[in-house]
């Protein structure tokens, strides 16, 4: 016996149960095709929402800033990492958010981690939707304050955890996904709202498959709602449609003020590179000018969605791009994923812990970089995979 075994063990029992990881390689850049360990095919699997990712000025944007920032930031945003683009960056943010003002973090995990322990502590309770992201349960944790979970987008059965948890904190948080990313449904962020309100909670939507996508060009789940200065706390992430990578928390000024002073990934660990800023500043430039791309992609998932329904797959309660494609148990799911890509298609299979034990999926991300024969192509692999395995 080693002190090992248990990994192994561990590691087989996933494999049994087809809950294994078998990560693939990308070779080429993010688009509507792409290299997979050494294959053409097409993506079907990538958050690059409006086709960002590899956009000839976004990528023009980052090798200037390479020329002139060089590549490491070398330090962390408090004593020697932040650039002027960096500030910029939180500037235009703000204003494309219509927020008071944003900081940003290297990523929207670690904007969760840091904001939410960075508001909330050991005396306080915070109240989870169920299903919210692994990076929001985690920051949550991290805090030390008391978790109460509550019915999935239910604002009567938030209301009714508040009301039971009275006289028992010192202060409080409410915290929902607003696009939660593997069901693709919206967050009912108005009715929430009246409840924060009525009780007066700090209110904080984590909108990471929204920035980009909802709202007027992109501008997420507030502008959607239109709920400006009603949401204490909006963070984003520009890793999915912004197609680079990094975080934000959009808010009040105070609020964005203590998290400089207190938000720990932005004291403790290294700044996005000034490329990385660079190149989202880029992003929020093409956003700014003009809509086509987001409209592209919202027509391209109300056509890919239709014609997944006629086929007669269960697509779920998705009202985004996202496309999940219900299968049940996670081996069907990682079959019907192979057979996919035999068919040159690339769409992972989703399962527990990531979604409930017998919800597992095939997770389509619809892109503005699809064109109409990309969407055929995959349409036919869906229907054909489909039928073997007698889905459809
Ligand atoms: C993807 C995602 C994150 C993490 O964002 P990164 O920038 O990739 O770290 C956080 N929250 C939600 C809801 C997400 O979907």
């Amino acid at each position: 016996m080693s002190k090992l075994d248990w990994l192994t063990q561990e590691i087989d029992g996933l494999k049994e149960q087809g809950l294994y990881n078998r990560i693939r390689t990308i070779g080429s850049a993010q688009g509507a095709r792409l290299v997979v360990d050494g294959k053409d095919v097409l993506n079907f699997c990538s958050n690059n929402y409006l086709g960002l990712a590899n956009h000839p000025k976004i990528v023009e944007a980052a090798k200037d800033a390479t020329k002139k920032y060089g590549v490491g930031p070398a330090a962390v945003r408090s004593i020697a990492g932040t650039t002027d683009l960096h500030i910029d960056l939180e500037k235009r943010l703000a204003k494309f958010k219509g927020a008071e003002d944003v900081i940003t973090f290297q990523s929207g995990f670690t904007a969760n981690l840091g904001t939410i322990a960075a508001l909330v502590g050991k005396e306080d309770v915070i109240f989870s939707d169920r299903l919210n992201h692994a990076s929001i349960i985690d920051g949550c944790r991290l805090s030390g304050a008391k978790i109460i979970a509550y019915e999935h987008n239910d604002p009567a059965a938030l209301e009714e955890a508040i009301k039971q948890a009275a006289g028992t904190y010192r202060r409080a948080l409410i915290v929902t996904d607003g696009v939660f990313s593997m069901d693709g449904d919206i967050a009912p962020l108005p009715a929430l709202y009246e409840v924060a309100k009525k009780f007066d909670i700090l209110f904080m939507v984590d909108d990471a498959h929204g920035e980009g996508v909802l709202g007027k060009g992109g501008r997420g789940i507030v502008d959607h709602f239109g709920l400006h200065g009603k949401v204490d706390i909006e963070v984003g992430t520009m890793s999915k449609a912004f197609g680079v990578v990094g975080g934000m928390v959009a808010g009040d000024k105070v609020i964005v003020e203590w998290l400089r002073q207190r938000g720990r990934p932005f004291l403790f660990s290294s700044a996005v590179t000034a490329p990385d800023a660079a190149a989202c500043l880029a992003a929020v430039d093409l956003l700014e000018e003009s809509t086509e791309l987001v409209d592209k992609l919202w027509d391209n998932a109300k056509y890919f969605k239709g014609e997944m329904k006629k086929l007669g797959f269960d697509t779920g309660v998705s009202e985004t791009p996202i496309t999940p494609v219900m299968l049940g148990e996670a081996p069907l799911a990682q079959q019907f994923s192979r057979e996919l890509f035999e068919n040159g298609v690339f769409a992972m299979a989703i399962g527990f812990p990531t979604v409930a034990k017998g919800k597992a999926r095939i997770r389509v991300m619809i892109s503005a970089s699809h064109d109409r024969d990309d969407l055929g192509q995959g349409l036919e692999a869906f229907e054909k995979v489909g039928k073997k395995l007698a889905v459809i």
